[in-house]
């Protein structure tokens, strides 16, 4: 669904008037450039949607299918994430039309700088903070931000997050996703009161595997994990080091010799109490969403859940977690990553752990509030949050009357 499909939808539900849904359905810029490597040439994006909140922040994908349509659908997601988490940053999206798989690395490197002498003069700490996405790597955000740094002339570390550790990156960004998820999972499961802690969960990569460990270690039973060859099943749980080992080894979590191999569609109709989906956009649709037995759907992917398959969620009275808020704990420690850059300090580990924590259980508790009192299932009133605190800070400044 685009965003454009989503907030006309919505806006009844919000009580738009027209020119809020007008501002909120407009993106504010659409830079477009083409990138020449190799005798090639590459189309390239940064849309810059909504700033009412703060600078612009939101990562930058490196994929064959990469269009302006889709960055800017992302860019708008960003837009209600950044509200939805709290942080003081706006939302947008950048990407480059190419399978990086191509490339060699020289060739990436000298795309990822061409990427920046097109965009540098609407980047920086203060204006868009850009940051890995699919297919962008840390090795990539230096390249970008040496670029930058060069051309301009000044340091200035903020302008680019998600950076190795030894150029300016944070700490605990590396499982920051699955951390906050976690965070926001335990104070669901409390929330509803939910005695077993049995647990599926869909993709095993930087969201997925995280996950799985930070659970298992704290006393949940994940009983199924699945990557894109297929699934492993274990009534009495699996055991996640094992797992996380042998996908290392193998690069599958399927080789894994004492468990069921079961299919995708299958994890997801498992009994477990708790699914989370951390691979694919729309893994969860009209036609196995009615087979879906968790109590709990925990978005760590993007765009899991088809707007048709939610509303049989929602009939069948499951709390989804949705995704701005679920894995809002990877753009919440970029943020923490930008504030330590931009008063040139390092936190420790256990000081933006804590943080993270504090900020996002405040943040899901102020919703289960809202979710309390309103006639709405949990995600549409986060999106309905999400969207008030754009308007709210749009009206502030005046562009809204
Ligand atoms: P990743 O590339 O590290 O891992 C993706 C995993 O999904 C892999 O294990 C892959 O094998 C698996 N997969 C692919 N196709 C599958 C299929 N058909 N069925 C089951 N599994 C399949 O990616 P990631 O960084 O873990 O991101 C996963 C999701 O989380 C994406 O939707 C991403 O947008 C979202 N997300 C990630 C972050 C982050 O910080 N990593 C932040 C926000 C959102």
């Amino acid at each position: 669904m685009s965003f454009q499909e989503f907030l006309n939808k919505i806006a009844p539900l919000a009580n738009l008037t027209k020119p809020e849904l007008k501002l909120l359905s407009t993106p504010q810029k659409v830079w477009k450039a083409q990138l020449n490597v190799s005798g090639k040439s590459y189309s390239a994006y940064r849309v810059q949607f909504n700033n009412a909140r703060g600078p612009y922040k939101g990562g930058i994908r490196f994929h064959p299918e990469v269009n302006k349509q889709e960055v800017t659908n992302l860019a708008f997601w960003m837009t209600l994430k950044t509200a939805v988490a709290d942080l003081p940053l706006g939302g947008a999206k950048g990407g480059i039309t190419v399978d990086p798989k191509q490339l060699s690395l020289a060739e990436l490197e000298e795309l990822s700088r061409a990427y920046i002498r097109a965009f540098y003069l609407h980047l920086g700490s203060g204006k868009d903070i850009p940051a890995p996405d699919v297919y962008t790597t840390p090795q990539i955000m230096a390249w970008m931000l040496d670029e930058y740094e060069t051309i301009t002339g000044k340091k200035d570390p903020g302008m680019i997050t998600g950076k190795p550790l030894e150029y300016g990156g944070s700490k605990v960004r590396d499982i920051a996703t699955a951390l906050g998820g976690f965070y926001i999972l335990e104070e669901a499961v409390k929330k509803i009161g939910l005695k077993n802690k049995t647990v599926a969960i869909q993709g095993f990569g930087n969201a997925g595997s995280n996950m799985a460990r930070l659970l298992s270690k704290a006393g949940y039973c994940v009983v199924a994990v699945s990557d894109s060859q297929g699934a492993i099943y274990s009534a009495q749980g699996l055991d996640i080091e094992k797992v996380i080992y042998v996908k290392e080894k193998t690069g599958t979590v399927c080789k894994v010799s004492d468990a069921a191999k079961i299919s995708n569609e299958q994890l997801l109709q498992l009994d477990a109490d708790i699914l989370v989906p951390s691979a694919l956009s729309e893994a969860i649709t009209e036609k196995n969403a009615a087979q879906v037995k968790a109590k709990i759907v925990l978005e760590l992917a993007n765009g899991p859940t088809t707007p048709e398959a939610n509303e049989i969620l929602q009939a069948k009275n499951i709390l989804v977690i949705p995704d701005i808020l679920a894995n809002s704990g990877g753009v919440t420690v970029s943020c923490f990553e930008w504030q330590q850059n931009l008063a040139r300090s390092s936190w420790t580990e256990s000081e933006i752990k804590r943080q993270l924590k504090e900020k996002l259980v405040n943040v899901f508790n102020q919703l289960w509030q809202d979710y309390q009192k309103s006639n709405y299932d949990f995600r549409t009133t986060a999106y309905l949050y999400a969207i008030k605190k754009v308007l709210a800070a749009e009206r502030r400044r005046g562009r809204l009357s």
